[in-house]
């Protein structure tokens, strides 16, 4: 790092942790939304850049103003939109620390402390997700890149079934692959399919019943149709609109009889797990073959923290394993580097770490079920208002309501169009 005097140094840092105790204190009282345009806060940032810098505690100063109305209260109680989460005060803590160790968290001899925070922060998701003993995992930016981990994994490993070694010979001329997911399968996994190389034509969408996930039976038909095709099955643990959950005890069973690889996008409903009363919802998905979820949503996390899990390990490693003259490859300890797509990489397992430390295991089911039945009082609170329609009431945390046009007569339109102007 370059040498700064410490009360430089001091100055910044106070200057940062001011701003960030006052802005976190009001979170309750400032807007939810942005209220400055982009025009505006383009011109508020946008400094002809100088030709000799700005002492640091000037540039800090200039860039808490000039961001001042794009910046969303997404961390307060207020904020309803998306799937986003808050930041525990631990979780935020390990993640500024993060920052100031500046470790390269690639392999175990790039940041020792990283590494074994990762591997024993990895074992309490396993255990606390209800995930296998055995599963290999990544900590990686989100639950996409955990998408692309996983289904890099189970790319290779099906088309390795095939007789088809991707790792050497690439995709052309590959066994064309299949890829069965739901017509509400988040769009991440069509990114991730994408960017694997396996082209969107691959992905199969079958239509979800009324409580918006897959049937046996459908699912059955569809790997009966092309028996012999290298499948990979992507299944939800809380869909992105409704929280649904496919029901995994009678999907899985049918994918592992055809020899297809399962993998689970559960960003936030797979910590349903985490709750003796809400754990019924994933029964089965423990017999997937990969799992991505989130830090960032549920958890509390600050941005960004996604998991990646393997249930064969050696599959995970053969993927992802890396070597070169100058890697300083651990023996008997783990680098990130044989798990994750990133080479040099931040050390977020320690916000993880911190976050798991701070709930304990009833501090999570805690925070499910406690989130979990303020979105069910929301909806239902909602739906007494008049001109308010449930469209689908909460399984877990989140539910759907309409905002209809109160006028006499409104038509669908009308009540899309007032729908459409709620949103801001
Ligand atoms: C948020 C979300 C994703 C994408 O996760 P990121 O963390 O934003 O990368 C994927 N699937 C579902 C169901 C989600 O809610």
């Amino acid at each position: 790092m370059i040498k700064h005097e410490q009360s430089e140094m001091e100055a910044v840092l106070g200057a940062a942790f001011s701003h960030a105790l006052e802005f976190l204190r009001c979170l309750d009282e400032r807007p939810a939304n942005a209220t400055a345009n982009a025009i505006t806060l383009r011109e508020q940032l946008d400094h002809t850049l100088s030709e000799h810098g700005t002492a640091p505690k000037d540039v800090i100063a200039s860039l808490i103003r000039s961001v001042e109305g794009g910046v969303l209260g997404t961390q307060g109680g207020r904020f309803f939109a998306w799937a986003i989460g808050g930041a525990l005060p631990s979780a935020l803590a390990a993640d500024w620390l993060t920052s100031a160790w500046g470790q390269n968290a690639a392999l175990y001899a790039s940041s020792p402390a990283a590494a074994e925070a990762e591997n024993v922060a990895g074992g309490w998701l396993r255990e606390i997700l209800g995930l296998p003993n055995g599963a290999s995992f990544a900590f990686v930016t989100g639950c996409q890149a955990a998408h692309l981990t996983c289904l890099a994994v189970a790319r290779d490993s099906v088309l390795r079934n095939y007789g088809w070694d991707v790792k050497t010979r690439g995709l052309a001329g590959a066994p064309q692959m299949r890829v069965i997911c739901s017509a509400r399968v988040h769009a991440s996994i069509e990114k991730a399919v994408r960017l694997l190389g396996l082209g969107t034509n691959s992905i199969m969408l079958l239509p979800p019943n009324d409580d918006e996930v897959l049937e046996e039976a459908q699912l059955a038909n569809a790997l009966d149709e092309a028996a012999a095709v290298p499948t990979i099955i992507v299944l939800q643990a809380g869909d992105i609109n409704t929280g649904a959950f496919e029901p995994f005890e009678a999907l899985i069973p049918v994918a592992k009889k055809h020899g297809a690889w399962v993998h689970i996008d559960g960003a936030f409903g797979l910590w349903a797990a985490a709750s003796p009363a809400y754990r019924h919802l994933a029964a089965g998905v423990v017999e997937a073959d990969s799992w991505a979820t989130d830090g960032h949503k549920w958890l509390n996390v600050p941005f960004d923290c996604g998991y990646a899990f393997v249930r064969s390990s050696d599959a995970h490693r053969s993927t992802m394993s890396v070597a070169a003259p100058y890697i300083a490859a651990g023996s008997g300890v783990r680098d990130a580097i044989d798990w994750n797509p990133e080479w040099s990489r931040r050390a977020r397992g320690f916000a993880t770490y911190a976050a798991l430390m701070e709930l304990g295991r009833s501090g999570v089911s805690d925070l499910i079920e406690r989130t979990c039945r303020y979105a069910n009082d929301l909806v239902n609170d909602l739906g007494q208002l008049p001109n308010v329609e449930v469209l689908w009431r909460p399984i877990i945390n989140q539910g759907l309501v309409r905002f209809l046009d109160p006028r006499g007569g409104a038509t669908e339109a009308d009540h899309d169009r007032r729908k459409r102007s709620c949103r801001a």
